[in-house]
């Protein structure tokens, strides 16, 4: 049974397709390489160059490789990009999508899992979040991937196929034997950033705002380990083929940290100093979201391996010194 991962160069799908490969399963990857790199791609998985939304090519894919599950990945997922191009994270994220999914059903594909967000809660009234929160986006990225898991719900009700759809909350870290991480050009994600900052790799960081309702002003996110997040993936599929009903699932620890928090531990970790600046809040940010976990791990039996702020500040430390070593500060973007 061929898998197809959407996304599939990109940071978290690299990451998912190593392990599918590694596992013996059989891969294809569907990537437009716009903020993916080829080079990720392991040799035994076969990299498509193209757009979900291109419904000829899907098509074509899927009936060729004789498709039965897809991993869905392939987006555009940077909050603040999304304010300010949200007529082009509709087109990308929810109109891409609707052609994956049309292809996917015609062609009798089984089972879906669907990589989507904890910015669909928006800005939640407590920061543990479970599943039956009525979810109310604040991004044009939020509500993109909301409109997404609809019509996959949708879909799912009038056809065969099964889906699990994990609510990703802030993935970090990289593979820890370094096969993958994070090689995103201009990174915006604080992990990443600080890290690079840390490294010398940019001259500064910004936090961005300190005046929000949390113990030390700074927001609050539910940092996990992109390697959890790829065995929550394995579990989904697994769970699907064994006959699972369609579900939907936060994935993240359970507990969060504050910016101060992680930019401390990055310091730490890294023995290295650096600026850091005070700004402005940024658009589109909730203070404070943290996963209620009980359902994936109720679903999933799943298990984190690296629930620990420390290692996945060091994986990422780790991944980013093996890129600033093939090219000394040009990934800062
Ligand atoms: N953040 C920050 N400086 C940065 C990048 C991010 O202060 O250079 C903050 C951001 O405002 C948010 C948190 O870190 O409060 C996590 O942001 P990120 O972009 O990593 O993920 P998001 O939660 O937006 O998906």
């Amino acid at each position: 049974m061929t898998i197809l991962v959407t996304g599939g160069a990109g940071y978290i799908g690299s990451h998912i397709v190593n392990e599918l490969v590694d596992r013996g399963e059989s891969v294809v990857v569907l990537d437009n390489l716009s903020t993916g790199f080829g080079d990720t791609v392991p040799a035994m998985a076969q990299l498509v160059v193209g757009d979900i939304g291109d419904g000829a090519l899907v098509e074509k894919l899927l009936s060729e490789h004789r498709v039965q599950a897809i991993v869905h990945l392939a987006a555009s997922s940077v909050v603040p990009d999304s304010v300010a191009n949200p007529l082009g994270y509709y087109s990308n994220n929810t109109a891409g999508s609707l052609v994956l999914l049309k292809a996917a059903v015609q062609a009798g594909v089984k089972y879906f899992v669907f990589s989507s967000t904890a910015a669909v809660y928006g800005n939640p009234q407590t920061p543990l979040v479970g599943e039956d929160l009525i979810p109310r986006p604040m991004s044009p990225y939020g509500a993109s991937k909301l409109m997404t898991e609809r019509m996959l719900q949708d879909a799912g009700l009038a056809c065969s196929l099964k889906y699990v759809v994990l609510r990703y909350f802030n993935v970090a870290g990289a593979d820890p034997k370094l096969r993958t991480g994070q090689s995103t050009r201009a990174a915006t994600h604080l992990i990443k950033v600080a890290v690079q900052a840390a490294l010398g790799a940019r001259d500064s960081m910004a936090i961005f705002g300190t005046d929000y309702p949390t113990p030390d002003g700074t927001c609050i996110r539910d940092y996990i380990h992109v390697s959890d997040l790829v065995s929550a993936h394995v579990e989904a599929l697994g769970y699907l083929r064994k006959g699972g009903a369609s579900t939907l699932m936060n994935c993240g620890y359970g507990h969060g940290y504050s910016v101060r928090d992680v930019v401390d531990t990055v310091k730490r970790v890294s023995g290295l100093d650096f600026e850091v600046k005070m700004q402005p809040r940024r658009a589109g940010d909730p203070a404070a979201i943290v996963a209620d976990v009980r359902n994936i791990r109720r679903i999933l039996s799943w298990t984190p391996a690296h629930d620990d702020l420390e290692t996945i500040v060091r994986h990422a430390l780790s991944w980013e010194q093996k890129l600033l070593a093939r090219t000394p500060r040009a990934l800062s973007g």
